[in-house]
């Protein structure tokens, strides 16, 4: 398979399976938008570190969110280098040799360095992570009040320097063995919206935009 564009930088460019890397925005924005978090890895006075936390997409950006008391969001707001990864495991590859066994997956590395968000900028930025996680429930939650977004930093990540890697295939098995006797395939694997529950004290009925949430099943392109 042909990438759809170059690869932004020498440093984002997939050597290893080259084949399955991938640099065009809608395929990056499709895996990360599918996502509700990520793994940022930077090094701080802790050493070399590597968190999960929420992530969700405007334009050309990854965001992530924190409480300004976080040693994460303190490293990273200054700029320090960093790089995100998103990940989706998509099945398990039974191979005819345990060699050959491998997983189906999309997945975006990100390098670059966030920024923070600016202050006059916050409030649209929440509202559009709770688009993500819900679309529609921006219109009925309370909206965040002065100090909970003066003690929130939002920062922003380029989608720039940015790679997908997409394997989406069944066992790659070498000729010789592919006589023996052993089931080959895929394990699928998907991440899988459940039913609702309301806390205790909520009415029976619910939302139609949570009703949509729960019929909605992600999964790949
Ligand atoms: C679910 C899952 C399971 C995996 N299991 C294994 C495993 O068991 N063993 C193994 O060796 N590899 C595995 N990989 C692939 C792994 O992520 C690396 O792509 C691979 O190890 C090549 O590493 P490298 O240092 O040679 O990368 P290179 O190809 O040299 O990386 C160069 C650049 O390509 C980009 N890049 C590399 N990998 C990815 C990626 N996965 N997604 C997006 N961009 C990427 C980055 O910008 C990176 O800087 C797995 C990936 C996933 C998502």
């Amino acid at each position: 398979m042909k990438p759809s564009a170059p690869p932004p930088s020498e440093r984002s460019r997939v050597r290893r399976a080259e084949d399955r890397g991938h640099y065009d925005r809608e395929t990056i924005h499709a895996i990360v938008d599918a996502a509700y978090l990520c793994h940022v890895s930077f090094v701080d006075q802790r050493g070399p570190l590597c968190l999960p936390t929420a992530a969700w997409r405007v334009d050309d950006h990854v965001l992530i969110h924190g409480s300004n008391g976080s040693q994460m969001m303190k490293s990273l707001a200054q700029g320090t280098p960093a790089c995100l990864a998103i990940t989706h495991l998509d099945g398990l590859v039974m191979a005819r040799s345990a060699f050959s066994h491998s997983m189906n997956f999309r997945s975006v590395v990100v390098h670059g360095a966030f920024e923070p968000v600016p202050d006059a900028d916050k409030e649209e930025m929440m509202h559009r992570l709770m688009d993500h996680l819900a679309p529609g429930r921006r219109l009925e939650a309370r909206a965040p009040d002065r100090n909970e977004l003066a003690a929130t930093t939002v920062l922003r990540l380029p989608l720039f320097e940015a790679a997908a890697k997409i394997r989406a295939w069944g066992p790659k098995d070498k000729e010789e063995d592919l006589s023996w006797p052993v089931w080959a395939g895929v394990l699928p694997l998907a991440q899988v919206r459940q039913t609702p529950r309301a806390e205790a004290c909520i009415p029976a009925d619910i939302p139609t935009y949570v009703q949509a949430w729960a019929e909605q099943q992600p999964g790949p392109a």
